[in-house]
């Protein structure tokens, strides 16, 4: 049974309106405090359910999950009983968490050994990730670097429009939200010099992205349909998917995306699952020329996902410096998940799969600096009247999303990430 969104439902737990985590998100995250070791919680307005806690004092029997399930680092326990099972869990919670349910809300002694403030926990890297791919299937924002590239008529290469275009990146190197990055080193080649450099980049940047997590898929061999894949997708979270562009710009031929990309990939704390997000799906664009048939699909699959990139400086205030969407997708996930495994190729649980930088149609809705400074001759203003093209030592980037529709808001919280100055 899959939870339904009810606009009505309230919870006991106080929710201020304008909070990412009503009843109605219930997203998963893996945290600690003080005195509490790892474990998987839930966000509800600004508290965590102890989803090990609410286990031991017996709140989730007869689930199959046991109190271990909860009492761990990672989501991928819990996540390994797949769709139907975790939905099952988060229907359990929902109930536990309803305004007129009592069996927890009155129980004094209870609410306090399982309910956690947000602000007092350290929330930590939720999932452990094997595998991560890395798509590039907004339109927008490969004809912008197309035109940066190449030029406006061959902005598109031919393979873009048949083929959820990716590569395999790094799983090693990604962070949770607040872990700070050191500016990545490596070479590069300048159009001023004769013979590569070796430094600091010079061109660090951020990547607006979204990324889905996967439960276990099928045996090697056993492609995963359009239709299917929702049942292999456990949520989404936030993704800023760095890249030093002087460093890839100079390694990139023929084999791609390597050290310009791999130093680190930072992604929000709490996963949004695929159930919380049904609400706010939308048709997608229309796709000319056809498509093959094993990327058709049917339903609405694309989510309305409002995103937003900020710059904070050193001790200085945030700057807005892109509003995209999840809808400017051009292929969505179920398209990716199936396009990658049509060869046979295997998912396994916790699999990371990032959509690609997000870019919107207009200017002010470019999800990389690569575009909003249109590669360094247009310099973002700041606040503070300094002035960006790419990334400096001592920034945050900063990036937040929310669906919201009818008066309901589910938030992803943010992702948020210094750059200190290169080791
Ligand atoms: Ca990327």
């Amino acid at each position: 049974m899959s939870l339904k969104v009810d606009l009505k439902h309230t919870s006991w737990i106080p929710v201020e309106k304008d909070s990412d985590f009503p009843i109605q998100n219930l997203p998963f995250g893996v945290f600690k405090t003080d005195t509490l070791s790892p474990r998987v919680g839930v966000a509800i307005g600004k508290k965590i359910v102890d989803l090990k806690t609410l286990s031991v004092l017996g709140y989730l029997k007869n689930l199959p999950f046991t109190t271990e399930d909860f009492d761990t680092d990672y989501l991928n326990s819990m996540m390994l009983k797949g769709k139907k099972d975790v939905g099952e869990l988060r229907l359990r919670i929902y109930k536990l968490l309803l305004s007129d349910f009592p069996d927890l809300r009155d129980n004094d002694n209870h609410v306090s050994q399982v309910l956690v403030e947000q602000d007092e926990a350290e929330m930590l890297l939720p999932i452990d990730t094997r595998d991560y791919t890395d798509f590039y299937s907004s339109e927008q924002h490969a004809y912008n670097v197309g035109c940066l590239f190449r030029d406006p008529k061959n902005a598109l290469l031919p393979n873009w429009k048949h083929i959820p275009v990716g590569y395999h990146g790094r799983a090693s190197s990604i962070i949770v939200s607040g872990q700070p990055i050191y500016r990545p080193k490596g070479q590069m080649k300048p159009p001023t010099t004769e013979v590569p450099v070796f430094g600091p980049s010079k061109l660090l940047d951020f990547e607006l992205e979204t990324v889905f997590f996967t439960f276990q898929g099928k045996p090697l061999g056993e492609p995963i349909t359009t239709a299917e894949a929702d049942d292999y997708i456990f949520g989404m979270a936030l993704f800023n998917d760095w890249s030093a562009r002087d460093i890839q710009g100079w390694e990139y031929v023929p084999l791609g995306p390597f050290l310009g990309k791999n130093f680190a990939s930072s992604v929000s704390p709490w996963i949004v699952t695929l159930d919380a997000l049904e609400f706010f799906r939308i048709p997608g664009p229309k796709q000319e020329p056809k498509i093959l048939p094993y990327l058709e699909y049917e339903g609405n699959k694309h989510i309305d996902i409002n995103l937003e990139v900020l710059i904070q400086p050193e001790g200085g205030k945030e700057n807005l410096v892109g509003k995209s969407n999840f809808k400017y997708m051009y292929w969505n996930m179920n398209q990716q998940l199936a396009h990658h495994t049509v060869n046979g190729c295997n998912i396994n649980v916790g699999d990371a799969m990032g959509s690609g930088t997000i870019s919107g149609p207009n200017e002010g809705q470019y999800g990389s600096m690569l575009e909003t400074s249109w590669k360094g001759t247009k310099p973002f203003k700041l606040s503070d009247g300094t002035t960006r093209t790419f990334i400096q030592d001592g920034d945050t980037v900063i990036m937040r999303g929310y669906c919201e529709k009818d008066g309901l808001r589910i938030g992803f919280g943010e992702v948020s990430t210094k750059v200190l100055p290169a080791k």
